[in-house]
């Protein structure tokens, strides 16, 4: 629905603004296609300077503010709510780099810089900027800012939360707060630049960022290796935390039937270990010293795991297209589980200790009470993060309701799910937000005081609500 007669006369900003119906469709659906909502208009300012006097018109006629950067979320936070009467704030034209300090190891971006721009900006500098996932060439620095972005190598460099030393926000009544320092130590009162990280542009819109630089590794390496079970590899994480410490990028667990999805439906993909195992672990060595150093260390890393029984099978790359290779089977599993239909998804995160109890437990329990549902279990294990995804199992695919009856379940398979994760002092979101999609589960489970506090924030830096409402509080 188009607000147009009741809407004021819009303010003059050097960016772009656009009221077409077609044209504005795509900002007011997101990525899964399961939310669609509704703009009085998308406007694209080109600096901070424009989303201030955007916020500033939007403050005074009331009108809610939808931040967004790539619409790539997996939680519904970028698009309108049906029948609002908001103005989608779209940041892509916002898209410079503003500087690169090799010295102090930083980069300032603007906030609607692709991922992929900032990691090439900081490779021409001979860095590294470490956050990598699989939307990096269209989601934003500041889509992973606000929603406080993980990834694959969290386990050695942190997610984007640890990688941002200061930001640039416009508040809800148009200000602009200059908190770009590029400092590792700023202990001046309350950290504002914490405080907007993660907050899903409900607290304000994050304009530009200074991020942390690595230096480039001297090699980098992948293993696949097959394990008997989720204890052998939290078992096999601590042995390779002792033996390769922080060389240690990645490390992550998928079961066999992840891996045969991806089989069946990635061209090109094969097994790499010689029989089907019903665990694997995929983890990959960043070494600063050289690519033989690296191929000594998983040597030694895999014959400790054959020596105490926690590996089957092993292998490693020798080269950059079978890093590649391995690392696709882990990366194109979400494509493949798409690919057979409907998914319900689980983004959970666990203390690591808990995870094998977790995973007994829980896949017992969804076996014996939902036979016509299929565990396709991956995540990164090193960070204690689990993507718990749910299909329909095989002789249920074929159901002509085009998987109408497995999505009916999705409310009660979140409850067992989430209230497993929970008692065991786990999270409902790991990496993904709560947007709209976790919003009021998340509500069911923090407590009154933690929601009287992310109330009371709220409250102070938007006063009239009008910062991307219904999102994260309901
Ligand atoms: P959007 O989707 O546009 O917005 C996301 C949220 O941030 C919304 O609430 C929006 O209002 C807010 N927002 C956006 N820009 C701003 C801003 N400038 N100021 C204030 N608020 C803002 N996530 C992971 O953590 N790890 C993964 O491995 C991962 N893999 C993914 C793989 C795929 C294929 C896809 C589609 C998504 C994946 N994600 C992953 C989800 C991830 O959250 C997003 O890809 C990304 O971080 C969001 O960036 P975006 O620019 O697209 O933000
Ligand atoms: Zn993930």
């Amino acid at each position: 629905m188009i607000h147009a007669l009741s809407t004021p006369a819009f303010p003059t900003f050097s960016g772009r603004l656009i009221s077409d119906p077609s044209a504005m469709a795509p900002f007011l659906t997101d990525w899964r296609r399961r939310w669609t909502g509704d703009a009085i208009a998308v406007a694209q300012p080109e600096s901070a300077e424009d989303v201030a006097i955007v916020l500033r018109w939007c403050n005074e006629h009331g009108i809610a503010v939808v931040p967004q950067g790539g619409n790539t979320g997996l939680s519904g936070g970028s698009v309108p709510e049906p029948n609002a009467r908001a103005l989608v704030l779209s940041l892509t034209r916002m898209a410079r780099i503003r500087n690169v300090d090799p010295v102090n190891n930083t980069i300032i971006a603007d906030a609607g810089c692709t991922l992929t721009q900032v990691q090439e900006a900081a490779r021409e500098a001979n860095r590294l900027f470490p956050l990598s996932l699989a939307a990096e060439g269209t989601c934003t620095i500041g889509g992973n800012l606000a929603t406080n972005a993980g990834g694959v190598q969290v386990l050695r460099y942190g997610n984007v939360r640890e990688l941002c030393l200061g930001l640039e926000v416009v508040t809800s009544n148009g200000e602009i707060w200059n908190g770009l320092r590029g400092l590792r130590k700023d202990n001046t009162g309350y950290d504002l630049r914490d405080l907007f990280i993660g907050s899903e542009g409900t607290l304000g819109v994050i304009t530009g960022a200074v991020l942390k630089l690595s230096p480039i590794p001297a090699a980098q390496t992948v293993a696949f290796l097959s394990v008997p079970s989720p204890a052998a590899a939290v078992r096999l994480l601590e042995v390779a935390q002792r033996r390769v410490g922080s060389s240690l990028t990645a490390f992550e667990l998928l079961t066999d039937t992840c891996l045969d999805l991806v089989l069946r439906h990635m061209p090109g993909t094969r097994r790499p270990v010689e029989s089907a195992s019903p665990w694997y672990v995929l983890l990959e060595l960043s070494d600063a010293v050289s690519q033989e150093h690296a191929a000594e260390a998983i040597e030694a890393l895999f014959e400790l795991a054959f020596e105490e029984e926690l590996t089957t099978d092993a292998v490693v790359s020798s080269s950059l297209s079978q890093f590649e290779s391995l690392w696709a089977l882990r990366e194109n599993i979400s494509e493949a589980q798409a690919a057979e239909g409907k998914t319900i998804k689980h983004d959970i995160s666990l203390p690591i200790s808990e995870i094998p109890g977790f995973l007994n437990h829980t896949d017992q329990l969804i076996r014996k009470q939902y036979p016509q549902v299929r565990l396709v279990v991956f995540g990164h294990l090193g960070d204690g993060n689990l993507h718990y995804n749910l299909s329909p199992s095989y002789s249920s695919l074929t159901d002509s309701d085009g998987g109408a009856s497995f999505l009916f379940l999705e409310k009660e398979l979140n409850r067992l799910v989430h209230d497993e994760v929970v008692c065991r002092g786990g999270s409902i979101s790991a990496e993904h937000g709560l947007g709209v999609l976790r919003r009021d589960e998340s509500m069911r489970y923090k407590s009154s005081v933690e929601l009287k506090l992310m109330q009371a924030l709220k409250k102070a830096l938007d006063p009239k609500g009008l910062m991307n409402p219904a999102k994260v509080l309901a």
